[in-house]
């Protein structure tokens, strides 16, 4: 009894639609979940398709339900966090309605990112293949461009080996993956958890990698070739959100435990990476570039007081010219750390100066590494994880 849920906000209706019919049309699936963010123009036309397919000779074959996310968090800006936390307590509660027809508690449940075009059944196969083998989680990860996925690289990835080096966590492929399944323990798990029931912005994907992992559950992470295709993102602000509610989660875990008893983690391997991922630039790096210079304030610049030499003048010369090499792997991981102590969410000037930090980091990456190649690129960034990684397993 498996529940397959999209999260949406705003996408090409043609392409979610499509998703759909593939997880309908799929053996495992016993009925499709669409979680809306509001009742927006997006909503209508896919509720509207929706009803006119089940009105048509060829309704769909399985209950397709599609939903506005309820407001279960009270603190954090309504997000993805609390899309998929509705979706949870749906998949929880289903059997109870007796309008939903389901004989017994759901067993299993599946999120896609709405918007996947390279979305097909092997997705779901492979998830249920994992849960069928005895796992708790699965996840997916996929082959990226060298540009994509700087928030998993430089905020989670960097954050979990500075906290928690000697668990499971920093091995995590993609921990900010939206494709994943559970298993119903799983989910009870998380709901139980008031911080996974409070983080309802962007900062729910760290919540659920955390969590699952402090709670010991098996994970399998199941390799998809064709990887994931989305849109090119415009310039590095369009992830501004992303970037500070990511660190926040980080940010607000840091004083919690997590075993260092070794539990179940299986990596499924990798194969070669086409063309059309290696090939791809995730970001326009020119319009990144004028970010250095933009929306400086005085507060902020006395905030630079807090950070060593190093990141503090240099992030002064960047407010002038564009200037980013000074923000190699050490002078992140030191500013990562005052960030840690001091960052403020809520914060409008600490939301600007992380965001220059990360810009200047990216920048200063994808110009030492990038431009050597797509595979010099990502063994820069998984060097870079590994040794902070080893170095914190003998400091602590
Ligand atoms: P990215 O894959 O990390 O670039 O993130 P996307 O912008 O593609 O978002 C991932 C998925 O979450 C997509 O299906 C979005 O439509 C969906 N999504 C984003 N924000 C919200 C939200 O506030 N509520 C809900 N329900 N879904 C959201």
């Amino acid at each position: 009894m498996a529940l397959v849920c999209f999260p949406f906000k705003k996408e090409r209706v043609p392409t979610v639609l499509r998703n759909v019919d593939i997880a309908v049309r799929h053996n495992c699936v016993d009925a499709v979940l669409l979680v809306g963010a509001t009742k927006n123009e997006c909503y209508r036309k896919i509720y509207a398709a929706i009803e006119a397919k089940n009105n048509s000779d060829q309704p769909y074959a399985k209950p397709v339900h599609i939903l506005v996310q309820t407001r279960l968090a009270t603190v954090l800006r309504p997000g993805k966090g609390d899309g998929m936390n509705t979706a949870m307590q749906f998949f929880l509660n289903a059997h109870e309605q007796p309008a939903n027809h389901f004989t017994e508690p759901l067993k299993r449940l599946h999120f896609y990112d709405a918007d996947i075009e390279s979305f097909d059944h092997n997705w779901i196969t492979k998830a249920e293949d994992g849960a069928a083998l005895g796992y708790d989680v699965v996840r997916h990860y996929f082959p990226r461009s060298s540009t994509d996925a700087q928030v998993t690289w430089q905020v989670t990835k960097v954050g979990f080996a500075l906290l928690w080096p000697r668990t499971t966590l920093p091995w995590v492929q993609q921990p900010l993956g939206g494709e994943l399944c559970f298993t119903r323990r799983v989910v009870e798990a998380l709901m139980a958890e008031p911080r996974v029931m409070q983080q309802s912005d962007w900062g729910i994907d760290t919540m659920y990698t955390f969590f699952c992992a402090q709670k010991g559950f098996s994970l399998l992470e199941s390799y998809v070739p064709q990887g994931k295709m989305h849109a090119l993102y415009g310039g590095l602000r369009d992830l501004k959100n992303m970037l500070c509610e990511c660190f926040a989660a980080v940010q607000s875990l840091r004083h919690e435990p997590v075993s260092e008893e070794p539990t179940v983690h299986r990596i499924d391997p990798a194969t070669p990476v086409p063309s059309c991922i290696t090939e791809k630039i995730g970001y326009d790096i020119e319009k990144s570039m004028r970010l250095l210079r933009e929306k400086w304030t005085a507060r902020q610049k006395g905030l630079l007081e807090l950070f060593p030499e190093k990141a503090k003048c240099g992030l002064l010369r960047a407010s002038e010219w564009p200037e980013f090499m000074f923000m190699d792997e050490q002078c992140w991981v030191s500013a990562y750390k005052v960030l840690l102590d001091h960052f403020n969410v809520f914060d409008e000037d600490w939301r600007e100066l992380i965001f220059k930090m990360w810009v200047a980091r990216v920048l200063n990456y994808t110009m030492r590494h990038v431009t050597r190649g797509y595979h010099c690129a990502l063994q820069a960034n998984t060097e870079m994880v590994t040794r902070l990684h080893m170095r914190r397993t003998m400091e602590l």
